[in-house]
């Protein structure tokens, strides 16, 4: 069985995994993230949407609106909510997935206090363009407006030349081992401006704690199995534990859970040090990992461009494919059909947020974002991913269809 993703590991992470770590990672985490990605300061945090989260509360932003994509990972709108202030959903495009900025404009107002760009599956969005519509608003409504750039999908992403993070007041990362770089959990916030970087890590060095002995023993064990039922040899074995069982399936929703605003246990803890140890490895690999995912991306584009039963995003200068989206019209017979020809189809974002349980009395309608919920799969990315293999198959099934 071909996996929907799998994440470069190597003995480099595994060694670490039984060894001790007893020098402060994290710090050396931090200033590494913040070099790659163009940033002067980085703030490590357990999770991806406690860093945005921590960033409202440190900031004392609450009572405001803040306005976010439709189509995102549902924690983006969790930590919204979880700081008191109110999501603003805004639909997106459905050539990149991301914010659409006509409805951007519209929905700005004297409340809005932050916008999040997602640069969806990788796809940078129009920073420039925002940047312009945002400091329009900001003379007239006479406000600060921050930008953050969630670059949770989009590590090192660049636009008109320069990194996506070049264009917000902080950026958000997420390594869970779904990301591009892992750290089996685990966030950064980067930013240049040095006020805010004090008032952040003042603010997270006051609120969160150590991480506990069962945090870091949990977490070393995690990765450990998550290495091996993502390997080679034992991924069938993963496949069916995940598809036939509810086995897997308790532990995977704790950590996420997307029809209720919640945040994990362990939200109130600092990053462990172990995490911050193998995301130093793997941000050692970045450059090759990204080459590669582009090299598979191209594989893609190459053989769908013109193809009228998947849709696909075309080339778009300056991604970095933390997925690769498509659009077909029956995706659950898709995913079945492909599963018969043993590869393992993904569907990254299965909702459109406004339209979750949680979110629908707020009442928005963003139509883009449902047919995108509707309709989208993700083709395999990763090491030891054979893409070419995996459009054969995907033709032959089209054949079929
Ligand atoms: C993964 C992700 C996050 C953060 O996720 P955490 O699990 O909290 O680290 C935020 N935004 C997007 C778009 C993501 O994909």
């Amino acid at each position: 069985m071909i996996p929907r993703f799998r994440f470069w590991s190597s003995k480099d992470e595994l060694l670490s995994l039984i060894q001790p770590a007893w020098k402060d990672y994290i710090r050396v985490f931090e200033a590494k993230i913040a070099k790659k990605f163009n940033a002067r300061y980085g703030i490590s945090f357990p999770y991806g949407r406690v860093a945005q989260w921590s960033f409202l509360k440190a900031m004392g932003i609450m009572n405001t609106e803040i306005i976010m994509p439709a189509y995102t990972c549902s924690v983006v709108a969790h930590s919204i909510s979880l700081s008191n202030n109110i999501p603003v959903f805004v639909d997106i495009d459905l050539d990149t997935y991301n914010i659409n900025l006509e409805s951007l404009k519209k929905n700005i107002n004297k409340n809005t206090s932050v916008i999040i760009i997602t640069n969806t599956f990788g796809n940078p969005a129009d920073a420039l363009k925002i940047k312009k519509i945002v400091n329009k608003a900001e003379q007239n409504f006479k406000t600060k407006i921050w930008i953050v750039q969630d670059c949770c999908h989009s590590f090192g992403a660049s636009y008109a030349g320069r990194l996506v993070s070049d264009f917000g007041d902080v950026s958000i990362y997420g390594f869970n081992i779904s990301k591009l770089i892992t750290s089996i959990f685990g966030g950064v916030l980067t930013t240049n401006n040095r006020f805010v970087e004090k008032k952040i890590r003042k603010w997270r060095d006051k609120n969160l704690k150590k991480s506990s002995l069962s945090k870091i023993l949990s977490r070393r064990l995690y990765f450990f199995f998550a290495i091996i039922a993502f390997s080679r040899l034992f991924y069938k074995y993963t496949f069916w534990l995940t598809h036939k069982t509810s086995f897997l399936n308790k532990y995977t929703k704790s950590f996420h859970l997307d029809e209720k605003i919640h945040f994990p246990k362990d939200y109130d803890q600092h990053m462990a040090n172990i995490e911050a140890k193998i995301g130093i490895i793997q941000l050692n690999k970045y450059d090759k990992i990204i080459d590669e995912r582009r090299r598979q991306a191209k594989n893609y584009v190459k053989a769908f461009q013109f193809e009228k039963k998947i849709q696909i995003c075309g080339s778009i200068a300056g991604a970095t494919y933390s997925h690769f989206p498509a659009r077909v019209s029956d995706k659950k017979a898709f995913i079945e059909g492909l599963r018969k020809e043993g590869v393992e189809i993904g569907e990254v974002l299965q909702y459109s947020i406004p339209h979750l349980p949680c979110y629908a009395n707020l009442g928005y309608n963003c139509k883009n974002a449902k047919y995108a919920s509707k309709h989208t799969i993700n083709l395999p990315l990763g090491p030891h991913i054979d893409t070419l293999k995996i459009i054969k198959k995907i033709n032959k099934y089209l054949l079929k269809v």
